[in-house]
């Protein structure tokens, strides 16, 4: 049986006492009413939250995740954060290649690869992450594009080490944009993606694997999007920034 997961993503939103507010909410309806729940919730939090919401989720189950991590292992790159520093607050899990930062910081497979050794190497699960963009899908050829960024980021991991990550789909036209992709266009997309994975490291590992949808999900949709078979939860950016909708999409997966 396969890990359901439900994470948050704040990206850069809410300053520390706002941080701290949110996460002690979320913590506080997850131990009232959700007590009982088989789904991993995973708080992905800007790191300057980590160190403080660690404290915070202690004797919880819930998760702390980071958004990033440098791809290489320590010196001298200044402003950044290593996946050693992330292991030592400590850190589960940690987001790999977000569409944003293949956008805006021109990420490329290669460091994504490094950062999913390193994060691996230090006892972190990457979340990483894939997905078209509108011009890409309406192209034509997604499915081999998405499959593309899954081999070239992971494809190099032995079987035990593969089987340590989760996967997030996220269509890059459904970020943010409240255009959620479609239970069947996700669907379709996440038997693809399993049946990659099988075509690489057999069918017992892809059964395994997580792989969460990503992209304008909220209360609303989320029941419909965790309904398909291959949709073993989801990634979410602004609705995780309200506890109350972040915890009804923990619900709605709990079904
Ligand atoms: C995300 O950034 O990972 C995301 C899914 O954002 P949103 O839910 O806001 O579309």
């Amino acid at each position: 049986m396969r890990k359901k997961i439900v994470a948050g993503n704040w990206k850069m939103n809410k300053t520390l006492p706002e941080g701290l507010a949110l996460a002690s909410e979320i913590l506080t309806i997850a131990q009232t009413e959700l007590s009982q729940t088989s789904v991993e919730i995973i708080l992905a939090v800007p790191f300057v939250h980590l160190y403080p919401i660690s404290k915070m989720l202690a004797q919880s189950t819930i998760q702390l995740g980071a958004q990033n991590c440098y791809h290489k292992p320590s010196g001298a790159f200044t402003g950044e954060v290593s996946a050693e520093m992330l292991a030592s607050i400590p850190v589960r899990y940690c987001l790999v290649g977000h569409s944003e930062r293949r956008q805006y910081f021109q990420e490329h497979s290669q460091q994504l690869a490094e950062k999913v050794n390193l994060l691996l190497k230090n006892n972190i699960h990457p979340i990483f992450c894939c997905g078209e963009t509108l011009a890409e899908r309406n192209a034509g050829g997604h499915e081999e594009l998405v499959c593309q960024q899954i081999s070239e980021g992971l494809f190099h991991l032995p079987a035990e080490e593969f089987a340590q990550i989760v996967i997030a789909y996220e269509p890059v036209w459904a970020i943010g944009t409240g255009i959620n992709a479609s239970s069947e266009q996700a669907q379709a997309m996440h038997a693809v993606l399993r049946k990659h994975i099988a075509s690489h490291y057999g069918e017992t590992i892809a059964q395994n694997c997580t792989i969460l949808y990503g992209g304008s999900c909220n209360p609303s949709n989320a029941p419909e999007l965790f309904a398909c078979p291959d949709v073993d939860g989801g990634l979410i950016g602004g609705a995780s920034l309200k506890a109350r909708d972040f915890i009804e999409i923990v619900k709605s997966r709990m079904k």
